[in-house]
């Protein structure tokens, strides 16, 4: 008989840890000014509420919902913005975070978007990236973990409705019996 079984990637040890580490290096990037994190609901809001707590320096945090379609047939995806940002961006340091890089396209979509309102700077973090799967080109300044071609959830990231709560990150095996 086929049963499932939890295997842990990043234990919530591992992750306070390597977070710790990503807000060292921000708060360095920043350290002359303040900065505006954008964080991508909803996958992304526990690894903000984390990273956030990390950066030494004023932060001003806002956020944007987006909706994806044409991601499998086509690799010229499109992002739907659902929820703008509501923060006057023009002439601020920008830092979109979210919380995997995996085709792309939800990152580039959000940074043209977000380069149309002339930000200073703007720079992108996402706690895990899956380059195996990339459709679309776009930087990535900062990153966490860089994965294999695999569906992970926890710490924000869903598996159907629920996983988000949970604060280490998981692959959901099948096993047979
Ligand atoms: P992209 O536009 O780069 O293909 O996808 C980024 C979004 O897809 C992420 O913000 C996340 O919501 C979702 N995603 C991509 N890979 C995974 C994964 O392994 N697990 C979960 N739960 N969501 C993922
Ligand atoms: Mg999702
Ligand atoms: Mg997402």
């Amino acid at each position: 008989m086929a049963q499932t079984r939890d295997r842990i990637l990043f234990s919530r040890e591992q992750i306070q840890q390597r977070v710790a580490e990503l807000g060292k290096q921000l708060s360095a990037e920043y350290k002359d000014g303040e900065v505006v994190v954008v964080s991508l609901l909803r996958g992304s809001f526990i690894f903000t509420a984390d990273l956030v707590r990390e950066m030494d320096m004023p932060v001003n945090v806002d956020f944007m919902t987006t909706s994806s379609y044409g991601h499998d047939e086509t690799s010229s995806g499109r992002v739907e913005i659902v929820h703008d940002v509501r923060t006057d961006i023009e002439g601020k340091d920008v830092l979109v975070v979210d919380d995997i890089l995996d085709t792309g396209i939800t990152m580039r979509g959000v940074v043209e978007h977000l380069k149309q309102k002339n930000p200073r700077t703007l720079k992108t973090c996402t706690f895990l990236d899956k380059p195996s799967r990339r459709k679309v080109d776009v930087q990535l300044d900062y990153t966490g973990y860089t994965i294999e071609d695999l569906f992970v959830a926890g710490y924000g990231l869903n598996l159907g409705d629920y996983a988000r709560n949970l604060p280490y990150i998981f692959v959901r095996e099948t096993v047979e019996e």
